[in-house]
């Protein structure tokens, strides 16, 4: 099947692992053109050298997502060398396992900001020139957390749950400038934080696949198992590409069945 995203130009933030990893490995695959960018400047340079692309087809840029100079010239090394952009993938973050009760007033600021400003700074920057694409598409990666939150990250929850109406109001206001919009909500994917959390909390000798194993029976996943990171990127990849030239404002749950929605 054509994909139709050949020599798009693609911009994946928090390309330097996990989700955004794959993304960027999937948009390559399909002949597009990818910028990723991260805070951390090794881990940038490794997945650079994992996706193995050529300089004019893909861009690493170090940058934090919600540094306001850091944004703005990333977008305008993606103008100089792409010439224009085509999709945002909204992907960097992780999350906060924190009670109300463990959360202080600086961590939900900093929840609030990292979920909020992670999609407004970017895609603030980047519209003069997804405005001029024909193909134009934002794709928020969020959590089931919005709809569905969770006492035990009480602060990601509800900063998610403000990131789906945040994306809900920009396809709106974005469709008439041709520029769709859309978000997924992942549950549990084995990823980068997964994988550090692993190292914090897994017992000696207990490998990742095991503790992952263990962690979907205790999660209740009616899949019985993570999703990889190839698997949210193929949802990602979906809504951005122009196979889904019709849908905006929707929101895609890629769960393994955890979501108790109708
Ligand atoms: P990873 O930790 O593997 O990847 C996160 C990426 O985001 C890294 O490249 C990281 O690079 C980057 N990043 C984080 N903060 C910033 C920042 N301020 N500026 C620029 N880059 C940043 O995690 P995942 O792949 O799992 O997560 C991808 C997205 O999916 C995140 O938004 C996460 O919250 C969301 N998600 C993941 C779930 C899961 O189960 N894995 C569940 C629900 C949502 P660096 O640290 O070097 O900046």
């Amino acid at each position: 099947m054509d994909t139709q995203v050949q020599g798009m130009s693609v911009i994946v933030t928090g390309g330097s692992s996990g989700i955004g990893l794959e993304t960027a490995r999937l948009f390559l695959r399909e002949g597009a053109r990818v910028a990723i960018c991260g805070r951390d400047a090794q881990r940038l340079a490794a997945a650079e050298a994992d996706l193995g692309a050529p300089p004019d087809r893909l861009i690493a840029c170090q940058c934090d997502v919600l540094a306001t100079d850091q944004v703005a010239a990333f977008a305008g090394r993606v103008r100089d060398s792409f010439g224009g952009v085509d999709v945002l993938v909204n992907n960097a973050g992780q999350g906060r396992v924190a009670t109300f009760a463990e959360t202080d007033d600086d961590a939900w600021r900093e929840e609030y900001e990292l979920k909020l400003f992670s999609v407004i700074l970017p895609t603030r920057a980047l519209l003069p020139m997804l405005e001029q694409s024909d193909r134009a598409a934002i794709v928020c990666v969020n959590a089931l957390l919005a709809r569905q939150p969770e006492p035990h990250m009480v602060a990601t929850s509800s900063a998610r749950a403000g990131a789906l109406s945040m994306a809900h109001s920009m396809a709106r206001e974005l469709a008439p400038k041709g520029i769709r919009v859309n978000s997924v909500l992942l549950g549990l994917i084995e990823s980068g934080q997964w994988r550090r959390r692993h190292a914090e909390q897994a017992a000696p000798g207990e490998t990742f696949e095991d503790w992952c194993r263990a962690l979907a029976v205790s999660k209740g996943i009616p899949a019985g198992r993570l999703g990889t990171p190839e698997e949210a990127a193929r949802a990602i990849f979906f809504l951005a590409s122009p196979l889904a030239s019709y849908i905006t404002g929707a929101a895609l749950d890629v769960s393994g069945g955890v979501s108790r929605h109708v």
